[in-house]
């Protein structure tokens, strides 16, 4: 406990890091926040925290932290700081002038999973009612989209299933493309707590994280599968669990579509799904998998948590829906100790999502062609809207390669370094006439920016965040705005100037707004959050306190839909010039590009981004620990420093994304996942040689 005497306030608000979504009380001493602590009345947290919640908050001081708005005509022209109304008037006429010209839908906008539910509302409000059209996105699209897809399509809601209580009561904990331990590390000690109290845990990743083998957990089985065949590794556990007859049948026929549960059990039966061939494909020894699936399917309450190394392939919406027919196949779902769960990497791509931030979906996940939904919205917003799906982030930016997409709002989110093959970004942000960056800093996409608005951090502002576990928790103000207005403020007044009026004076008004337009919120209100700290949606007359554990009794979908999966490989294919299968995450002491954690003072950051490999391929390549190495793809080449280990298995090599310098996605590929456009981080050959540095 850092010692600073009595505070002159303290406020109760909530991470703006990763999806946990721990509660922290805010100190602070006349200005300057002096303390985080986190709180055990906090249902996420109960009294926990990471390193980054509790002390990474100095970049909402950092001397890199914009201001004052700034315009340029040109990208080459240097900023010329504005007043917020000429900011606001310029950026609005940008916007009408390129509609005038190019029409309608040449506009479009990115909403943020590091703001509120509220801000996040108001922008894609802002583009459907304001701009006329439907192109809002959101980062999702790059991480979590093939989650929504996935769920929504077999159990009719996208979202994870359970809450974090859960664990406590699982008795096989099955981790498939996770690292909680840097990615959600408040929720991987509740998994270490269960594991030390016996239960059993299932990893499959091709890295040997933290949970595979540490002081503290080791994993009873370990499927280090290659890079990018998910689909078959997890159907071929589909496979021993229905030919040994380890299929929950009671569950099955009362819960679930009888006639496509058995397309499915087919479909998984067949020989070619068999461990024996699947270990061709994979490289998991087909012993281990049947081990697995024997355990997952008999060894009593059996919960799925799942991240990133799932999604972000090519195949990312097919592991989801092949992940929830095992837990439909073993009746591991809707009750406490089982599940599916998603876990988030934002602190709010679940509500940036449940938001309505997809080109196809209102809040509420309901699709721009249903018409009883469009026109409550109509009504309420009182301008006629589209009912055809607009234009997800990489269609924006072909668009605007051909000529069709020429202006966008981007709040809160650094696509150029998030986003993957960061020159065909770079390129589509160029060739459009107005880029709006809204941000903290003057982050890698603001270099294409023509005007830029300076954003407000999680501490300068009220609103709510949902966690992976679909909690709604107040974020309250710490500290007044250090650019004079809330992110939903500043929507506000640019609706305004587009001729949109907005008129919210709180963003509890938004909030009820909100509760009034989508049925899983009818009962949030920000009365109920201070009263009950918070809730889990669906949260309406059906369940007043909010819902901690979905499709008890049916699916939102009413019956479980088993969905085929068929494995086809990634058409990014290793060879002899790109030997080797790169995959990417994230370490703990930082966070995605590290706009914040690059801009807070602590001694444990990692001030570089480092490639994992093997010693057998870095002794092939000559190349000793901490040397410069080159990674060259398809798309490009960056260079870092070598770290050699035996965490990734031969054949495969890891980096992080949180630098700059590194910029590891202009060797990411054009692949994405064929449902959602989720881009396959995950899988890039590439060739690493020996370098003399950058
Ligand atoms: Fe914040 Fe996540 Fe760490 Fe909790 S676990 S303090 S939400 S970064």
């Amino acid at each position: 406990v850092i010692d600073i005497g009595t505070p002159d306030t303290a406020t109760v608000t909530t991470c703006a890091y990763c999806g946990v979504g721990c509660s922290f009380r805010a100190e602070m001493r006349g200005d300057e926040l002096v303390r985080m602590i986190p709180q055990k009345e906090g249902k996420a947290n109960r009294g926990h925290s990471c390193v980054k919640g509790r002390f990474a908050y100095g970049y909402a001081h950092h001397k890199d932290r914009i201001t004052k708005p700034m315009i340029r005509e040109k990208i080459t022209d240097p900023w010329r700081e504005v007043s917020w109304e000429e900011a606001i008037q310029y950026t609005a006429s940008e916007f009408k002038r390129i509609q005038a010209k190019y029409g309608k839908s040449s506009v479009g906008g990115i909403t943020s999973s590091r703001c509120t539910n509220e801000e996040t509302f108001l922008v894609q409000k802002l583009i459907r009612a304001g701009f006329g059209n439907n192109n809002v996105d959101t980062c999702a699209r790059v991480c979590h989209s093939p989650t929504g897809y996935g769920l929504k399509t077999t159990y009719g809601e996208s979202a994870g299933t359970q809450d974090f209580d859960s664990v406590e009561e699982t008795d096989v904990i099955l981790v498939i493309g996770a690292n909680p331990t840097d990615g959600h590390p408040v929720f991987a000690s509740r998994m270490k707590k269960r594991l030390r109290q016996g239960a059993k845990l299932i990893v499959i990743d091709p890295r040997k994280t933290d949970l595979v083998k540490s002081p503290n957990v080791m994993a009873d089985y370990h499927l280090p599968l290659r890079p990018g065949t998910n689909v078959a590794v997890v159907t071929a556990l589909g496979h021993v669990i229905v030919t040994e007859g380890l299929v929950n049948e009671d569950f099955v026929r009362e819960r679930c579509e009888w006639d496509e549960f058995q397309d499915w059990a087919r479909f998984v039966a067949d020989p070619r799904h068999s461990p024996e061939e699947v270990e061709k494909i994979s490289g998991v020894p087909a012993d281990l998998i049947r081990k697995a699936a024997r355990l997952y399917a008999t060894g009593g309450n059996a919960a799925i948590y799942y991240g990133l190394g799932v999604t972000e392939h090519s195949q990312g919406s097919t592991t989801v829906m092949a992940i929830a027919n095992l837990a439909m196949a073993t009746g591991n779902i809707g009750r406490k100790g089982v599940g599916v769960n998603p876990l988030r990497g934002q602190n709010n791509v679940q509500g940036s999502c449940d938001m309505g931030s997809f080109p196809h979906e209102l809040p509420g996940y309901r699709h721009v062609s249903d018409t009883a939904t469009m026109e409550l919205f109509e009504s309420l917003w009182g301008r006629p809207l589209l009912d055809e799906p607009g234009l997800r982030i990489p269609n924006m930016i072909d668009a605007a390669l051909d000529g069709s997409f020429k202006g966008i709002y981007i709040q809160g989110e650094d696509i150029l370094q998030s986003d993957p093959n960061t020159q065909h970004m770079a390129a589509g942000l160029a060739a459009m006439e107005c880029v709006v960056v809204q941000d903290l800093f003057l982050v890698e996409t603001a270099n294409y920016a023509h005007v830029f608005l300076p954003g407000s951090t999680f501490l300068e502002k009220n609103g709510t965040f949902t966690n992976a576990e679909r909690r709604i928790q107040r974020v309250r103000k710490v500290m007044a705005p250090m650019n004079g207005y809330e992110d939903w403020e500043i929507t506000q007044m640019l609706s305004n100037a587009l001729g949109y009026p907005m008129h919210y004076d709180h963003p509890a008004q938004i909030m009820d707004e909100i509760a009034r337009l989508t049925p899983t919120f009818t009962g949030v209100s920000y009365e109920k959050l201070d009263e009950l700290g918070s809730v889990q949606w669906p949260c309406n007359d059906e369940a007043p306190e909010g819902t901690p554990v979905m499709h008890t009794e049916t699916f939102t979908r009413g019956k479980g839909k088993f969905v085929v999966t068929e494995y086809v490989a990634t058409d990014e294919k290793t060879g002899p010039r790109f030997p080797l299968l790169l995959t990417t995450g994230r370490i703990l002491s930082q966070y995605n590009v590290g706009a914040q954690t690059r801009r807070t003072e602590n001694v444990v950051w990692h001030d570089q981004d480092v490639l994992e490999i093997h010693p057998f391929d870095a002794e092939n390549r000559g190349v000793r620990d901490g040397d410069w190495v080159k990674i060259a793809s398809r798309t490009g080449e960056t260079t870092l420093r070598a770290l050699i280990t035996e965490r990734v298995a031969p054949g495969v090599v890891y980096t992080t994304f949180h630098h700059p310098t590194t910029q590891v996605n202009v060797v990411t590929t054009e692949f994405s996942d064929w449902a959602t456009n989720c881009p396959e981080y995950k899988v890039t050959a590439v060739q690493v040689s020996a370098s003399n540095g950058p």
